[in-house]
């Protein structure tokens, strides 16, 4: 694949139909990847995947329970696809919140778009 910046990845990504959660069968959210993953090796070798965000998912749900029992840890899966690709992983999650202030919807997409218009908005000390 050819060198591209983020902005132009995401913009590839975007343009992609959404693909559905395998488990629970709703629609996947786009995810930005914690920068610090590729610092500690636990990163995917992309900089945005898809997460399917329902708590209902039987993955999500069932994981509680399940590495509870098993591993005596307090986290849960859900269910992530790598953009472009039908390859679904399960991602460790440590909180009900896990991974949730990532999710780029149409909203924060407009919210970082009116930032940019206006960058005195906001973020003051
Ligand atoms: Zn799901």
């Amino acid at each position: 694949m050819a060198f591209e910046t983020n902005e132009q990845v995401l913009e590839k990504i975007l343009s992609l139909e959404k693909p559905i959660c395998p488990y629970c069968g709703t629609e996947m959210g786009l995810w930005e990847v914690p920068p610090i993953n590729f610092s500690d090796g636990l990163g995917w070798g992309v900089p945005y995947l898809y997460l399917c965000f329902n708590y209902n998912c039987p993955l999500y749900e069932g994981g509680w329970d399940n590495l509870r029992e098993n591993y005596t840890q307090n986290a849960s899966h859900r269910c992530i696809c790598y953009p472009g690709t039908t390859q679904f992983e399960c991602m460790p999650v440590f909180s009900p919140i896990g991974a949730q202030g990532q999710i780029i919807d149409d909203q924060a997409l407009t919210t970082a778009e009116m930032l940019k218009e206006r960058p005195n908005a906001g973020f003051q000390c």
